[in-house]
């Protein structure tokens, strides 16, 4: 089996993926844009390779996956997890403010799988994960650019699983509904109760559950699934 490498795994989400394939026995590694003392806690705790690298930054993701290659071996598993968030009025959304959440969300993704792509095609086989978001299918009030962003994630991913398919690579996107990490702090408690009223299991999610959702599209189990999105929304 060959390495994994997930985007933006020093907290939330992409936190959770390290831990849940460090468990699982994968090599790992993970790339973060800032808070490097997390990172290295993270890594000294599951084993993971930290690597220092922003995702709107195409330098650095592919020298990022040059070092997770060197470093593990050839790289079988992709987890595009890093994202921003803002909430912004649409006409108050600036161009830049638009392309920084297109560069970072989008093409952070594009990047990475490029990079990462020659692996799996000399394999004829691998699994990439993309993290949208249920916004992305529902779209957002005063989250235009973000459900935008997300959205082009979908039509990335499905596109992909048409394109890869029969080089034997999966690819399949999770989107998950409302999920307690720092994304959501700019959020009053108010907010994420009424959030959590909204959903039908009535509560917010964890990220472990959103990285078990992962894991298993990753894994061997899924070995028929691709082109899927997987809400991990508790119902909303
Ligand atoms: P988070 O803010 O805790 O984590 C975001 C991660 O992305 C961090 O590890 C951060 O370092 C990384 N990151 C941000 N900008 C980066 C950049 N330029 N380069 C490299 N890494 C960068 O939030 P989270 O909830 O864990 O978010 C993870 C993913 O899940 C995001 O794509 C987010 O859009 C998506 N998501 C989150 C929720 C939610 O409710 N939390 C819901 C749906 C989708």
């Amino acid at each position: 089996m060959g390495s994994v490498f997930i985007t933006g795994g020093s907290r939330g989400i992409g936190a959770a993926c390290v831990r849940a394939f460090a468990e699982a026995g994968r090599p790992a590694a993970f790339t973060y844009s800032a808070r490097r003392d997390k990172a290295e806690a993270l890594a000294a705790e599951t084993g993971a390779l930290a690597l220092c690298a922003d995702s709107a930054d195409r330098d650095a993701v592919e020298s990022a996956v040059k070092t997770a290659r060197e470093s593990l071996g050839a790289i079988d598993t992709v987890v595009c997890n890093a994202g921003i968030a803002q909430q912004k009025l649409f006409q108050d959304i600036t161009d830049d403010e638009w392309l920084t959440m297109l560069n970072v969300n989008l093409m952070g993704a594009v990047r990475t799988i490029r990079a990462a792509l020659p692996d799996m095609l000399h394999c004829q086989k691998g699994s990439i994960v993309i993290v949208s978001s249920m916004w992305g299918e529902r779209g957002a009030s005063c989250e235009s650019h973000y459900a935008a962003s997300k959205a082009a994630l979908i039509g990335l991913s499905k596109s992909l699983a048409l394109e890869l398919g029969p080089s034997g690579i999966r690819v399949n996107c999770v989107a998950p509904g409302v999920i307690d990490t720092d994304m959501n702090a700019m959020h009053g408690g108010d907010v994420m109760q009424s959030l959590a009223d909204e959903t039908p299991l009535e509560r917010i999610g964890r990220a472990d559950e959103v990285a078990d959702s992962i894991l298993y599209l990753c894994s061997e189990k899924a070995s028929f699934v691709t082109g899927q999105v997987l809400g991990v929304t508790g119902g909303f």
